[in-house]
């Protein structure tokens, strides 16, 4: 299928944050509880953090405004027509999911409070009942802490070993390494589709069919893929799937898990409260079917209503090409900073990644450089990026990302580029 490039001045018009001044003075006018337009200079705003979340279109804004005003109540519950027309869009929106990831059946998709949240259930449940002591979880050098953490508590928990399959020095899963590490027969494989900081896209089908294989059991964090690209739970052979709403153009506090149904059914239920229970007795419960198990109390009603339009706004655009749009973006990156002096770039090249370019500049903290590139209306993300043990394995503390989206042209890129070149010289004329 050929790609067709985006109109990026019509989809930045659906924006209305993006249609106002640069980031700083926006904000400290909302800091300083001013009520109206900032007017005067029209900054540019070049929006560079969307790997950490995105803006929202109006569609989404629109969708979650008319719930509220129209039609709200609370879920599963009522029988007046509000809450019948609640839990129609609440149903529809999880059949939007399931039809977005390509799941066999809807109650596999369950609503979770985001990514983090998808992760712990299934560390919660699934591991809980299947990791025995002794058993080993794996994961990689370049998960995100929220793919890490939660099996690290849960091999704590249980008494099981966990072990990371490495980071090559381009930036790449090392398939070797991995393959011995499936030596070892993991009983949990946990893996990102896309590196949140190398942008690497990872051969999930390979690394799934070779984890079966060795009878492991299949996490895939989808944080980063599923706003980027096409992601079919069945092609990948996912056992279990995970994302956050907000960084779809959705809002935040909601995320999905996608888990295959004989693995859902068999776990136990994570929180309990209303709503996860088919019958409550004075000392038990029995729990309902799926997806309502894992769904205890009032669920993001609001929320996934907003991310099922997001996920039509995307889709409405079309995965292809943004995917396209993105590579063009990162390209561009890559052509106007690779080779500049100091200038480190991590991960591997355009074809292998996704939108995201993180870089280091000998001689200025990635702290300093993101503040100073805010004065230049770039908003970047410095630090870690919650992947510590990422950042160890290139030997360095901290690095600066930009990652781009649909509303992201290469004059931002541009602009990303002259930034940084403006940084530095006004560093060394410090320096000197
Ligand atoms: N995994 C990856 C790859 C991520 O980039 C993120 C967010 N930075 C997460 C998981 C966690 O997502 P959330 O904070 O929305 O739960």
């Amino acid at each position: 299928m050929t790609a067709h490039p985006l109109d990026v001045a019509r989809i930045k018009s659906d924006f209305p944050i993006l249609n106002q001044e640069s980031s700083s003075q926006a904000a400290g006018a909302v800091a300083a509880g001013s009520a109206q337009q900032i007017s005067g200079d029209r900054g540019r705003l070049v929006f560079l953090d969307n790997a950490s979340s995105t803006q929202k279109p109006k569609f989404v804004i629109d969708a979650m405004v008319d719930c509220m005003q129209r039609y709200y109540a609370n879920v599963h519950r009522g029988i007046y027509s509000f809450s019948e027309a609640s839990t129609e869009r609440y149903e529809s929106a999880r059949k939007t999911v399931a039809k977005f990831i390509n799941a066999p059946q809807t109650e596999s998709v369950i609503f979770t409070a985001g990514c983090t949240a998808a992760v712990n259930t299934i560390a919660h449940t699934w591991g809980e009942a299947n990791i025995k002591s002794g058993d080993l979880i794996l994961a990689t050098e370049m998960e995100h802490h929220a793919n890490l953490v939660p099996w690290f508590q849960l091999a704590k928990r249980v008494g099981a070993k966990t072990q990371l399959v490495r980071v090559t020095d381009e930036g790449l899963l090392d398939i070797e390494h991995f393959q011995q590490c499936l030596e070892l027969k993991p009983k949990l494989f946990a893996v990102t589709a896309v590196s949140n900081v190398l942008g690497t896209i990872n051969p999930i089908e390979r690394l799934t069919e070779m984890a079966h294989r060795a009878g492991a059991v299949v996490v895939v964090d989808a944080a980063q893929a599923i706003p980027h690209q096409a992601v079919d739970v069945q092609a990948l052979g996912a056992d279990f799937l995970v994302f956050s709403g907000h960084k779809v153009l959705g809002p935040t506090g909601i995320g999905v898990l996608y888990g295959k149904l004989d693995l859902l059914e068999s776990s136990p239920p994570f929180l309990g409260g209303g709503g996860m229970i088919s019958r409550v007795w004075n000392d038990g419960f029995q729990a309902a079917e799926l997806p309502a198990k894992f769904e205890a109390g009032t669920p993001p009603i609001i929320e996934a209503i907003g991310l099922e339009a997001a996920l039509q706004y995307v889709q409405n655009i079309g995965l292809e090409n943004i995917a396209a749009h993105e590579r063009r973006l990162v390209q561009e990156a890559h052509r106007l900073l690779d080779g500049m002096e100091g200038l480190k770039v991590f991960g591997p090249g355009p074809e292998q990644k996704a939108g995201i370019f993180s870089f280091t500049l000998a001689g200025i903290h990635a702290h300093d450089i993101a503040y100073l590139m805010d004065k230049y209306g770039v908003a970047v993300r410095a630090g870690h990026h919650c992947t510590m043990p990422l950042h160890k394995r290139f030997g360095i503390a901290a690095s600066t990302r930009a990652s781009f989206y649909v509303y992201n042209d290469e004059e931002d890129v541009r602009w990303l580029a002259s930034s940084i070149e403006s940084l530095k010289s006004k560093f060394r004329r410090r320096k000197s």
